[in-house]
């Protein structure tokens, strides 16, 4: 069987502004069939060609020219395949890669504000629900930076606040900023320096920085499993994102070698529909953060699957395979 193919335009409520860029609408390619859906997002700087991907997956023959046409055909196979079977997504995990027990606390997070005084409002507002706050930095200007951390500090005294950089600082930026954001007890700080400097610049700013500060994570310089081994001893968490691994087991895969490493895993998403960040939720219980908040941003999102409740914690949808519905 040979699924339907639909290019979706998903609109944002407001731009979503990060060190990439800012945003008011995303698309998507969207895959049905047989019942089931599957879902890729197309993300702005990663230049994926979206005709080759529409036609790859309506003819299905050779290798697949994006990880948004794999990754789309995978979920989409899986979800049959779970609801055939009756089973969630869920039950693809191996029993012996450890999971926790009890609902994980998801995460917000905050495209850079340009406004501090509404930033503090709605940093304020949301705390009230969520316990885990993602704050995006990379304005171009490091004190700008630092004054986004101190005001979410300021009005969020008890959240656990998470940072991304997006690989906007200079090893010697971020060799200044690191120690400076100690004062604000940040649970880690994701992609301080740019991936592009590969690993010796890691090496580089973990030589410039004293030891025991915050924990840094990778995201773009951890793009799949393959990446990981090379950051041991570098960083002390890796960013998971469907996407990235183009399969729900290449997620997997990244977060075993993670785990057989010792360390964190922080589960990523991108601005999607339910459908995709409904899949990614799935790995939740092997996670140590959940940023799945991709469709929130959206007016549009057409799906429903995962909620919060609330105190923020992630719900899952009852139901086989992917378990997203048409709202
Ligand atoms: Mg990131």
């Amino acid at each position: 069987m040979k699924p339907d193919v639909e290019l979706k335009t998903l609109h944002l409520t407001t731009p979503f502004r990060i060190a990439h860029g800012a945003s008011s609408s995303r698309q998507v390619v969207r895959l049905s069939g047989g019942g089931a859906v599957g879902e890729a997002p197309f993300v702005p700087y990663y230049h994926e060609n979206v005709e080759a991907t529409l036609a790859w997956l309506r003819a299905g023959q050779g290798a697949p020219p994006s990880r948004a046409a794999e990754l789309a055909l995978d979920l989409w196979r899986l979800d049959i395949e779970g609801r055939r079977k009756g089973l969630p997504l869920s039950s693809e995990v191996p029993d012996d890669l450890p999971r926790r027990e009890g609902l994980l606390p998801g995460c917000r997070s905050f495209s850079i504000p340009t406004s501090l005084p509404d930033f503090a409002g709605l940093v304020e507002e949301t705390a009230q629900q969520f316990q885990v706050l993602k704050l995006k930095l990379g304005s171009g200007d490091t004190e700008h930076d630092e004054q986004i951390v101190a005001t979410a500090r300021r009005v969020a005294p008890r959240t656990k606040l998470l940072v991304d950089v997006n690989g906007w600082w200079s090893v010697a930026d971020a060799g200044k900023m690191i120690p400076k954001l100690e004062a604000y007890s940040l649970e880690l700080i994701e992609q301080p320096i740019h991936h592009d400097g590969g690993i010796a610049a890691w090496q580089a700013l973990r030589a410039a920085l004293p030891k025991n500060l915050t924990p840094l994570y990778a995201d773009e310089s951890a793009q799949n499993a393959t990446d990981v081994p090379a950051l041991v001893g570098l960083v002390e968490g890796v960013n998971v994102k469907l996407l990235k691994c183009g399969s729900f087991c290449g997620a997997i895969k990244m977060i075993q070698i993670a785990r057989s490493h010792g360390l964190g895993v922080l589960l990523g998403c991108m601005i999607e529909s339910s459908i995709g960040i409904t899949a990614a939720a799935h790995l939740a219980a092997w996670a140590d953060y959940a940023d799945l908040d991709g469709h929130l941003y959206l007016a549009d999102d057409d799906y429903l699957g995962l909620t919060f409740d609330a105190e923020g914690c992630l719900l899952m949808p009852d139901g086989p395979g992917l378990g997203a519905s048409p709202r």
